[in-house]
């Protein structure tokens, strides 16, 4: 058994980025970028005015309320014909440039139309306010999006701004899904005597698709050598083959044979971790192969710690792991396992810092206590229990629950 962060340098040694690829900007959400962006233009692009009001010298108005002749309109989009003079204002509109001269925007609001030719101002003004100046946000040429980074509605409002109507992404990593077990049936199925139906297929899916993958879905194979083998045998065409099931040491666990008989090398078989402790992790040529527990908390949680940090490290992200908090425990929680534990959690701010309520779950196999939690608390090997009122590290999951106190 190997410790959970040897594990994931191991994962991450072995995930190589994939080639980058160009797409169009509509099709670039969810995407890392695979180039570093920096604007075409100094932005804002003019001195732009931040309200619509008057565009006057504030030095005219200090001794406001006083009258100025109205001597032009700039809406947005059009470039001022002429320049402010002494007691002049201009009517301008928010996003219009401000005209040479004007040192101010007064806002509409503190201002009073005097007659068909003046304008009364209200209220003094200050030197700048109300104007946006050129480049006071970002200069021609300055970095505005990094390599690497996932491409959000925030960074696509950014490449948007700077032209990239195309752009160079990692290339998706193709993701094949397998899962193992006799006792499994499809979704739409009722379970007969025994039998479950299979949770882990959809879920492992879904994780694959939410980190960027094109997953293919190889079905389910029943605990037999051939059907297996005739599984992975298509999987092992994908970037990345996952087999969820069949890892531990049953008489019914056959996926490392079948993975060693394909040629697979394995780099490790056991993790320290508790849900998850049989994890294989092995590759074939360009192929990773991750071979997961079948219990469905074990399967996304190690999903979630090795397969997610390797698909997003093969599309070239800079961050691969969960963001990590400290948080301040609202009640107990035991590991007695002798290896790090990932406990559900929900986590939420409260007076200033985070807390984190620990959800009841009855263990690995409990998928509706881990749809409930929002957090993973890490209880190192050592710790064998936490009280309430004491502080630990949790990994946030990326799944905003709020936290309304009567979620069991
Ligand atoms: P295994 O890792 O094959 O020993 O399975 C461990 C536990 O997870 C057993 O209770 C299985 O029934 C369950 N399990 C395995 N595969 C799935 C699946 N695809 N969906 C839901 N539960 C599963
Ligand atoms: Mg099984």
């Amino acid at each position: 058994m190997i410790p959970a962060e040897e594990a994931l340098e191991v994962v991450l040694r072995e995930a190589g980025a994939l080639p980058a690829e160009e797409v169009a900007l509509e099709d670039a959400l969810g995407r890392v970028l695979a180039e570093e962006v920096r604007s075409d233009r100094d932005l804002p692009p003019f001195d732009r005015a931040a309200m619509d009001g008057y565009a006057l010298r504030a030095a005219d108005v200090a001794g406001a309320p006083t009258a100025l002749v109205v001597v032009g309109e700039v809406p947005a989009g059009r470039w001022p014909d002429r320049e402010v003079g002494a007691g002049e204002a201009i009517r301008i509109m928010t996003g219009a440039p401000v005209p040479q001269g004007a040192t101010a925007v007064q806002p509409v609001e503190r201002t009073r139309p005097l007659d068909e030719f003046r304008v009364t101002i209200l209220a003094p003004v200050a030197e700048g306010a109300n104007v946006a100046p050129r480049g006071s946000e970002v200069r021609a040429g300055d970095l505005v999006l990094e390599r690497g980074r996932l491409i959000d509605p925030a960074a696509v409002a950014v490449l948007a701004s700077a032209g990239r109507a195309r752009v160079q992404v990692g290339r998706r990593p193709v993701v094949a899904v397998l899962v193992t077990g006799d006792e499994l049936v499809a979704v739409a199925a009722v379970p007969g005597p025994g039998q479950i139906r299979n949770s882990n297929g959809p879920a492992l899916a879904a994780q694959a698709r939410l980190a960027g993958a094109v997953v293919r879905v190889l079905g389910l194979a029943p605990d037999q050598t051939e059907p297996i083998a005739a599984a992975v045998a298509e999987g092992l065409k994908a970037d990345l083959l996952v087999v969820s099931g069949g890892v531990s040491v049953g008489d019914f666990d056959l996926v490392e044979p079948v993975l060693a008989g394909h040629g697979v090398s394995f780099l490790f078989t056991q993790v320290a971790i508790k849900p998850g402790a049989p994890l294989v992790f092995g590759r074939r040529a360009q192929t990773l192969v991750f071979g997961l527990p079948g219990n469905p908390v074990s399967a996304q949680v190690t999903f979630d710690l090795f397969v997610r940090a390797a698909l997003l490290k093969m599309q070239g992200a800079r961050v691969l792991t969960r963001p990590r908090v400290t948080v301040e425990l609202l009640g107990p929680v035991k590991n007695r396992s002798g290896r790090r534990a990932h406990l559900p959690a929900r986590v939420r701010s409260e007076g200033g810092h985070l807390v984190a309520r620990p959800v009841r779950s009855q263990g690995s196999g409990d998928l509706v206590a881990h749809a409930r939690a929002n957090a993973l608390l890490l209880m190192e090997a050592e710790r064998t229990q936490a009280e309430a009122g004491e502080t630990a590290e949790a990994l946030l999951l990326g799944r905003y629950l709020e936290d309304d106190g009567a979620t069991p």
